[in-house]
């Protein structure tokens, strides 16, 4: 299959106009074989430097593309760390285009030190358990803080599937589950724009739902016992990674589902044995926040309480050394910028929305079937953590969730 992005990009009935670096992807068995002709077709010519780590230079059935300069860096230790990053210029050789062999921190090698030179960059990814290589977000670590920051996405996606259908196959089922999580990033969504009339896209929306779909009817195949399909899996992937360049930010593709990944990757008091990879993680998010939506739905019409800043002294209580970073990123509480009324106003179609989301269980038992992680013990967190959960999560980023809106709610509980 090949996407051609310029049917996703340009102006839009939402209003907005959503520019797409990437002009195509590229996903198809034996890919490889073909990658001077995918360059061409998008007029990326010049000095090539490519970019491998160990493993991913070693990989069996690897087809290593025609290079001006071959970097392959020490896959032990490397991670997304500027310091890291930067450090590699001076051996990419003055490059016109920087072709990427691999998975997130390889991307994040390439993306940061393209965007610094001014140059585009090519993905070749080696794993499709991610969204995020048609994506433009480098997640780079900066003076010790991790920040997710907007930048150049690929010109070019090449994914050969004779390589990502070797990954192992947890890494495939990460993947499915930070998929089917779009579900409750979409709700959200919807929701925090009928509330408080924040940008929603229904072409961005459908995109997300697209690559939901793909992905349902793959997991109902694997479930069967057919073989899996790649092909539709790696598109979804690419899918869903594309929203988050059409509407530059993860707003489509990350809800209150994916603050539970966060949370593990902070780490804070009580979830000091947290773990797992994100779509292990996300997955488990999104089966306790559609419990969550589903039992409150059931409530009945709340009441609107009033707004109030998150307590300092809960914030420290729970967030111990990180409460500082937490403190700053709600000091402009998206809560504050709307009448929670008007929750309460629209109570009937966010029931609606609700209603659209599977079952805690059927979410829960798709992953559990695939031998994947869906219980919170599954990811090294207490059960015992479980209904303060969502109130922790949910303070972790500045962004309007249903999950969030509970502060404004009463439900006469
Ligand atoms: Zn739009
Ligand atoms: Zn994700």
């Amino acid at each position: 299959m090949i996407i051609d992005c310029a049917k996703y990009s340009g102006n839009c009935s939402c209003g907005r106009s959503h520019p797409l670096e990437t002009r195509m992807v590229v996903v198809e068995y034996g890919a490889l074989h073909r990658f001077d002709e995918y360059m061409d077709a998008c007029g990326l010519g010049g000095r090539r430097t490519v970019l491998y780590d160990t493993n991913t230079y070693n990989l069996p059935g690897m087809v290593h593309v025609r290079a001006d300069r071959e970097l392959v860096l020490e896959a032990r230790g490397l991670h997304s760390e500027k310091s890291l990053i930067e450090a590699i210029v001076p051996q990419l050789d003055d490059p016109d285009v920087i072709i990427t062999v691999g998975s997130g921190t390889l991307m994040d090698f390439a993306r940061y030190n393209a965007n610094s030179l001014g140059i585009p960059f090519v993905a070749i990814p080696t794993l499709a358990s991610s969204d995020g290589f048609t994506a433009n977000i480098c997640s780079v670590v900066i003076d010790g803080h991790k920040r997710s920051i907007p930048m150049h996405a690929p010109a070019l996606v090449v994914t050969d599937l004779g390589i990502i259908s070797g990954a192992p196959m947890f890494l495939t089922v990460s993947g499915i589950a930070d998929i089917l999580a779009k579900h409750i990033s979409l709700a959200d969504w919807l929701i925090a724009h009928l509330v408080s009339g924040e940008h929603y896209c229904e072409r961005v929306a459908l995109l997300a739902r697209e690559a939901m779909a793909l992905m349902e009817r793959s997991v109902d195949g694997l479930l069967r016992g057919e073989r899996p399909d790649f092909e539709a899996m790696a598109a979804a992937q690419m899918y869903s990674g594309l929203t988050m360049q059409m509407m530059g930010s993860s707003r489509a593709a990350s809800g209150a589902e994916h603050l539970i990944a966060h949370l593990v990757e902070m780490k804070p008091p009580r979830f000091e044995s947290a773990h797992g990879i994100h779509g292990e993680c996300v997955g488990v998010g999104s089966i306790i926040v559609a419990e969550e939506y589903h039992r409150l739905a059931a409530l009945g019409r709340p009441r609107a309480k009033p707004f109030e800043p998150l307590g300092e002294s809960w914030v420290r209580e729970k967030f111990g050394p990180l409460a500082d970073g937490i403190l700053e990123e709600n000091r402009n509480d998206v809560l504050s910028a709307f009448d929670p009324q008007r929750i309460v106003d629209v109570w009937d179609e966010i029931v609606y929305i609700i209603s659209q989301i599977p079952s805690a269980e059927t979410l829960a038992g798709r992953l559990r079937d695939l031998d994947g992680k869906y219980r919170l013990s599954d990811i090294g967190i207490d059960e015992a953590l479980k209904p303060e959960i969502l109130d922790i999560s949910s303070a972790i980023r500045n962004r309007l969730t249903l999950a969030r809106m509970r502060r404004v709610l009463d439900f006469g509980e």
